[in-house]
């Protein structure tokens, strides 16, 4: 089955590259290898911050009852929170892309992972036309893609914490036979397919070998369907963690029937933005998300927070390669992890400079 989608994804780099800024860096030591430049900008302008929050948004059905509760979102709703987060210089990422500090955002932006729960036909349907299967335009995936068409600086990029077809989930998706072309299609366009168990269950009272198999079962029974998903992140189901925190890392880590697991995060169901993954506060067993819902706590309410004058969010540098962050927030830094992961680190003096560049303190040692 070939599924028509409404748009594609345009390549990020032609995204990134008209944003930078023209490089006048401080010039390479001398030597064979010159030290790597460190990203600039005009702190008049922007003043990135690798070490602020991130927040990550948790939905679940969007437009079932047309009514907005805490696990349903209606279409229009859903559309009002994209605006809100482009209009705001947020920019979407993966839950993924966060935990593993891959975060190829514009210079100024702020990543947003949207992340969808249980592989709800609200979230991904497919509707029969006489082009064939099409992207229903009123599920998450066909609003993410319109909205993207309208506004081609942003792209379609979410997590997926899917429950796969199982004992008691028919299909990913909720449309039979439909759901392992459905898991393509997402990993094809920029999306994330994540763990969110087997059975769907409390894991609270659950013993070592049960986290095992509800986790490593669903790890088989996805890369079987697919084997190019590489699974990286895990959310509990209802948020609920073991009780004994000493089996908290086979969240991460282990092994059913001989097929093992490996990830970078576990997610818990809610409620605030979270650390950088630069930021010693970083805790991959618990990573809270922010739930779509109206008022104290929702979507808004936490955008407003975190755009408003202080409140923290994470600015982009516009470079990968570097963390950048001013110099006064460097007892923040996990320094090991970010070197570790072949990070340059860039900390600038936030205070009397004006439209300087960003001035390189450690060059990470690769
Ligand atoms: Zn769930």
């Amino acid at each position: 089955m070939r599924i028509t989608p409404l748009l594609f994804c345009l390549p990020l780099v032609a995204l990134t590259g008209c944003l930078k800024f023209k490089s006048t860096g401080p010039t390479p030591t001398p030597g064979p290898t010159p030290a790597p430049k460190p990203p600039t900008f005009d702190l008049t302008k922007v003043q990135p911050d690798e070490l602020g929050k991130i927040p990550v948004i948790m939905y679940h059905d969007i437009g079932k009852s047309g009514k907005n509760t805490p696990l349903d979102r209606t279409v229009a709703s859903f559309e009002k929170d994209l605006e809100l987060l482009y209009e705001k210089g947020f920019y979407p990422v993966t839950a993924a892309d966060i935990v593993a500090n891959r975060l190829d955002v514009p210079l100024g932006k702020t990543p947003v992972a949207l992340t969808f729960d249980d592989a709800r036909k609200t979230q991904f349907g497919l509707i029969q036309t006489d082009q064939g299967p099409q992207v229903d335009p009123n599920c998450a995936l066909g609003v993410m893609e319109r909205f993207v068409k309208a506004h081609p600086d942003w792209k379609v990029s979410a997590t997926f914490f899917v429950l796969p077809k199982s004992k008691v989930t028919n299909e990913s998706f909720g449309q039979t036979g439909m759901g392992k072309d459905k898991i393509a299609y997402l990993l094809k366009n920029g999306c994330e397919i994540a763990n969110h168990s087997t059975l769907h269950k409390s894991f609270a009272d659950y013993t070592a070998a049960q986290i095992q198999e509800e986790i490593g079962g669903a790890d088989k029974l996805v890369t079987d369907l697919n084997p190019e998903v590489k699974l990286e992140t895990f959310a509990l189901p209802m948020g609920k963690y073991p009780r004994n925190k000493a089996l908290w890392p086979l969240l991460l880590k282990g092994t059913y029937n001989g097929h093992s697991y490996s990830y970078k995060a576990a997610f818990d169901a809610a409620w605030r933005p979270i650390p950088s993954p630069a930021s010693v506060k970083f805790n991959p067993l618990r990573l809270e998300r922010i739930n779509s819902i109206d008022g104290l706590n929702g979507i808004r309410y936490w955008v407003e927070k975190l755009t408003a004058p202080g409140g923290g969010r994470y600015i982009s540098d516009g470079d990968p390669s570097w963390v950048s962050f001013p110099k006064a927030k460097e007892a923040e830094l996990a320094r090991e992890r970010v070197e570790k992961q072949g990070k340059q680190l860039n900390a600038y003096e936030s205070q009397g400079i004006q439209g300087a560049g960003g001035k390189p303190i450690v060059p990470a040692s690769k």
